[in-house]
């Protein structure tokens, strides 16, 4: 704000502080309270915690709605990507091409899984997976590409697709902020072997505790997946092959189940949410991530850039606003990944990227006070 005598920047005045958590899932509950608790009720009635009626049904009615025919519920978004890489077969020591920027969970399940994550870059504007990068990077060892859709957006899985079937590579989707989703009209899973998702209590479907699915269009590997993920077995006694134990939780299918019918309408909210800030933070300091028109981004986070990221972030927390950090450190520059070669300047995009990032709040029941408050207050301090 400037004062119009002197031309110089005043104060902004104090106005009254209103809370915006990041993510409000006490608001979700309240609204659904009566669906969530007789689901529980249900399982604890029955006592049936472990493969009993609601994983089946989960799966079925999840498999429907995200549009694929085939899903296996499994005990997280990590082990999904694990019990996946698997069922494709994954020979030890070949590479699978990783975005830099995304949750370390992609690369380890690749690590876990005995083959070595080869990471590329990712695009400036989206922080998506480069797809140039990822051509620039196969090699003859290269098995697989593995793209996140990061933030809730997802990679153009057309191009994808087209470039995997050039070079003969398996695709695998890390859909665990995607949910429902879509690139051209179709939605993960559709154009790969398989994609993974993940019911963390905060991903735009999310359990009460530990969830993962995984859809695939193939039958025979959706069925190796489910007696996979239950120590390989088929019935009670009989072990085909060696599997674990990476199940989905009863309770947690209960839950899944009775939030799914809500799932198209909080989407609808986080879009909305989002246009709100998009044209609220038009001209001002921030810069915010783009949506791309092949895409409909389901808003698992919102994120800008700001040249003093954490600046702005420490001024937003002062007055009541949490944001998040989606990520601050790139996976090249983690030790766990780095490999002996953690040396900045070597995917530039992503490490100015992970520099400026800024997850705002965003979630469905975000009021419309809430939602001009961010604004206000970003335009003001950034
Ligand atoms: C959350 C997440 C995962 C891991 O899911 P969990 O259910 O926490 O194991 C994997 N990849 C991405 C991109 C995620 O956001």
């Amino acid at each position: 704000m400037t004062s119009g005598s002197t031309g110089v920047t005043a104060n902004v005045p104090a106005s009254p502080i209103v809370r915006v958590p990041f993510l409000d899932l006490i608001a979700q509950y309240e609204s659904i309270r009566g669906d969530i608790d007789r689901a529980i009720a249900e399982v604890v009635r029955t006592q049936r915690f472990v493969l009993g009626s609601e994983e089946t049904r989960f799966e079925k009615v999840f498999a429907a709605h995200a549009g694929i025919p085939h899903a296996a519920g499994c005990s997280c978004g990590t082990s999904a990507l694990f019990i996946a890489l698997t069922a494709l077969g994954i020979p030890r020591g070949a590479e699978v091409i990783v975005p830099t920027l995304t949750y370390p969970a992609t690369a380890e399940a690749v690590v876990l899984a005995g083959a070595v994550p080869v990471l590329v870059d990712v695009e400036a504007d989206t922080g998506l997976i480069d797809i140039e990068a990822v051509e620039a990077a196969i090699t003859p060892r290269t098995w697989g590409i593995l793209p996140v859709h990061l933030y809730g957006q997802m990679v153009d899985m057309q191009a994808i697709a087209a470039l995997a079937a050039r070079h003969g590579l398996k695709v695998l989707e890390d859909a665990a902020q995607a949910h429902i989703a879509e690139s051209r009209g179709l939605r993960p899973g559709a154009l790969a072997d398989a994609a993974t998702f993940s019911f963390f209590p905060g991903k735009n479907l999310g359990a009460y505790g530990d969830a993962g699915a995984i859809v695939t269009r193939d039958a025979t590997l959706a069925s190796w997946m489910r007696q996979y993920r239950n120590h390989g077995r088929l019935d009670k006694y009989r072990h085909d092959f060696v599997g674990f134990n990476f199940r989905l939780d009863g309770l947690q299918a209960a839950v899944l189940e009775a939030k799914l019918p809500h799932l198209e309408r909080w989407t609808d909210g986080r879009r909305r949410v989002a246009s709100l800030y998009r044209a609220g933070l038009d001209g001002s300091g921030v810069t915010c991530l783009v949506e791309r028109p092949y895409s409909k981004h389901v808003y698992h986070l919102f994120v800008v850039r700001h040249p003093q990221r954490d600046r702005l972030k420490k001024a937003l927390a002062e007055r009541g606003i949490d944001c998040g950090l989606h990520y601050p450190i790139p996976l090249h520059l983690q030790p766990a990944f780095a490999d002996g070669q953690a040396k900045t300047g070597r995917f530039p995009r992503a490490e100015s990227l992970c520099q400026e990032l800024l997850s705002l709040p965003i979630f469905p029941e975000m009021t419309q006070e809430q939602i001009e408050y961010v604004i206000s207050e970003v335009r003001a301090r950034a």
